[in-house]
């Protein structure tokens, strides 16, 4: 199926083709149709397979949510994507929430409620505890699970799912060992689909 093909909205197909995107990556194909029909799924996803995107067009599409990432750098690459992704539906905001740079600055981010946060999972705990009344919210994506807990963020990450009133949750893993299961039956709701 083509990104046409998928019921996208006009701005996000713009911005796949602005980014030269000529057909989805057999992960997209798969991602994009379940995760656009609400679905909650886990998806086995190497990084190069274009999973950013597989779940970076549907959260656009979705219009509110949280991403979870192991490190500063994916985090911040993600947030690049989901801006040329975006570019052409200018209205969506995006909040960039890292160890390693101003902890107030983040809280006054986030109190201006961006649509769509992006994290890792210890600083955006901080910041979301801090920001008393600051609602996170709408679609949850674990980004790299395994790389999530093998980081040792296992206690922040539980702590997120529960603290983000989520809509629907995503979550890709290069591997799936039995922590990654675990942390995938604590975050998905039934039916949950497998994608590999
Ligand atoms: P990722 O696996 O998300 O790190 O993406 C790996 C690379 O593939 C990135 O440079 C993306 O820009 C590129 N990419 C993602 N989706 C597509 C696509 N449908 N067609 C061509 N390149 C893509």
């Amino acid at each position: 199926r083509s990104f046409a093909e998928m019921g996208l909205p006009r701005e996000i197909l713009l911005g796949v083709s602005e980014l030269g995107y000529a057909a989805p990556t057999p992960i997209q194909a798969k991602v994009i149709p379940l995760a656009l029909e609400r679905k909650d799924l886990c998806a086995s996803a190497p990084t190069g397979s274009g999973k950013t995107a597989a779940f970076g067009i549907p959260l656009l599409a979705n219009g509110s949510g949280v991403v979870l990432e192991p490190t500063r750098e994916l985090a911040s690459q993600c947030v690049e994507m989901l801006r040329k992704i975006g570019e052409c539906s200018k209205s969506t905001t995006f909040c960039l929430v890292v160890g390693g740079s101003d902890l107030r600055a983040q809280e006054a981010q986030l109190r201006r409620r961006p649509d769509i946060v992006v994290g890792t999972p210890g600083r955006l705990l901080d910041v979301a505890t801090n920001t008393h009344g600051v609602v996170l919210e709408g679609m949850l994506v674990l980004d790299e699970a395994d790389r999530l807990l093998e980081l040792g963020f296992e206690d922040q990450v539980r702590d997120l799912i529960g603290f983000v009133k989520r809509s629907q949750t995503l979550l890709f893993s290069a591997t799936f060992g039995p922590r990654v299961e675990a942390l995938a039956s604590l975050s998905l709701r039934k039916p949950v689909v497998r994608v590999k």
